[in-house]
């Protein structure tokens, strides 16, 4: 066959390369699942974290404004330098902590590229990565394109830090362990003895933390976060990881943040630059703005988001329905075992398509298939929408 008939053939008949999966085990995360679900059955979507009411109309505003005045073109690689000064700030401020927002501080396009990046920039194929479960569905599949391997520690039965199981799970190939408080999905928020007992853990090791605080403000009942960088002995080993989108309640905008002390960052961003290189200007600007001149916004957020927690609680209270303990993010767990034998995905679904309110199985963050009749809403969202999810939901 001549070259020319062999190429008509093939353009005639194509066939796609055969691939060999870099993530075989990954299927379409359980958030874009569920709220498919959710949309195509005209249910209430208590699953994906994401509220449902608009941001202070002062932050489009100075996005807008930002636009007009001609930022749309390449920011600086690590971000917007007014942006990061106001962190550097906030974070000085909030735990103490001085951060260089030329050195050590990186904008990124939300926080799941910044916890890939900083898994990218220092985990080496088949380097350990301790994580705690249930985990935040990211991490395993971040771990796995490094070429790491993920050694997951159960959190106790109360979801807090089993610092024994931990310390048992350290070996030499021990890289990096990623936390999360306040957590996903169990609401649980670390104490100030957890983050000694990490550092005290952590202090004779060259593990680097990750510190996934992306609920870092949405704390209830007077406790306070406990962020990484608020601890030297942390500090100075992590990559503390937040999101303007959790904060600020654009979750759409994909705006986050790193901060790490300067040799970590220079790491950090050789992979950031080949990733994304940098994200969006305006957005940034209108960020910093905001920043500066509602320097106090966050300060409301504890209240904001106890008052609906307390609401969605109060309504879930007749039902046959466990609620277990919220200290912190906008999910709440429950225990749905004397309403339903079902599995937890199947159980999802049965509420979904039946109740009209749809749920995140607890399992999507479990690496084992273990059942635990433990499902995670979100209550992110208008009174409105949570009245009419419980009207629903009495019926369990
Ligand atoms: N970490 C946790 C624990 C999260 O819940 C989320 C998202 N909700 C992220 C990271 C990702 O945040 P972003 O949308 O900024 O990528
Ligand atoms: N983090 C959000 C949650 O836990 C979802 C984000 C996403 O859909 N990737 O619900």
């Amino acid at each position: 066959m001549s070259a020319v008939q062999h190429s008509r053939t093939a353009a005639e008949h194509p066939v796609s390369p055969a691939l060999r999966s870099r993530l075989p085990q990954v299927g379409t995360t359980i958030f874009t699942v569920m709220s498919a679900l959710a949309q195509q059955c005209g249910a209430i979507n208590l699953g994906q974290g994401f509220p449902d009411f608009d941001p202070d109309p002062k932050l489009p505003e100075a996005v807008n404004a930002a636009m007009r005045a001609g930022h749309n073109q390449y920011p600086p690689m690590a971000g917007v330098p007014l942006l990061r000064e106001a962190l550097a700030e906030k974070i000085e401020a909030l735990h103490g902590a001085a951060y260089d927002p030329g050195e050590e501080i990186t904008i990124t396009a939300g926080a799941t590229q910044a916890l890939l990046t900083a898994v990218l920039a220092v985990v080496h194929p088949g380097d350990e990565v301790i994580v705690l479960t249930p985990a935040y569905d990211s991490y395993a599949p971040a771990i796995a394109l490094a070429g790491g391997v993920a050694r997951f520690v159960p959190l106790d039965a109360h979801y807090r830090p089993d610092f024994d199981a931990i310390a048992a799970a350290i070996t030499p190939r021990t890289r990096a362990m990623l936390v999360n408080s306040p957590h996903n999905p169990s609401g649980r928020v670390w104490t100030a003895q957890d983050m000694q007992r990490l550092g005290t853990l952590l202090a004779p090791t060259d593990i680097v933390l990750i510190s996934d605080e992306v609920y870092e403000h949405m704390v209830f009942d007077g406790a306070t976060h406990h962020s990484a960088a608020a601890y030297p002995q942390l500090a100075a080993r992590s990559f503390v990881v937040s999101s303007f989108g959790k904060t600020y309640h654009v979750t759409g905008w994909k705006v986050g943040m790193v901060a790490a002390p300067r040799e970590l960052t220079r790491e950090f961003r050789k992979v950031h630059q080949f990733n994304v290189f940098t994200v969006n200007t305006p957005m940034q600007h209108g960020l910093a703005h905001y920043l500066r001149t509602q320097p106090e916004a966050h300060l409301n957020l504890p209240a904001f988001y106890q008052a609906k927690r307390d609401r969605f609680r109060a309504g879930l209270a007749s039902t046959r329905l466990r609620l277990l303990p919220c200290e912190g993010t906008y999910f709440q767990c429950a225990d749905y075992g004397a309403v339903s034998d079902l599995p937890e995905a199947a159980f999802c679904e049965w509420l979904t398509r039946e109740v009209g309110v749809a749920a995140i199985p607890l399992s999507a963050f479990h690496p084992d298939p273990v059942e635990r009749s433990t499902v995670r809403f979100c209550f992110a969202k208008r009174e409105a929408t949570l009245d009419a999810a419980l009207e629903r939901l009495a019926r369990l």
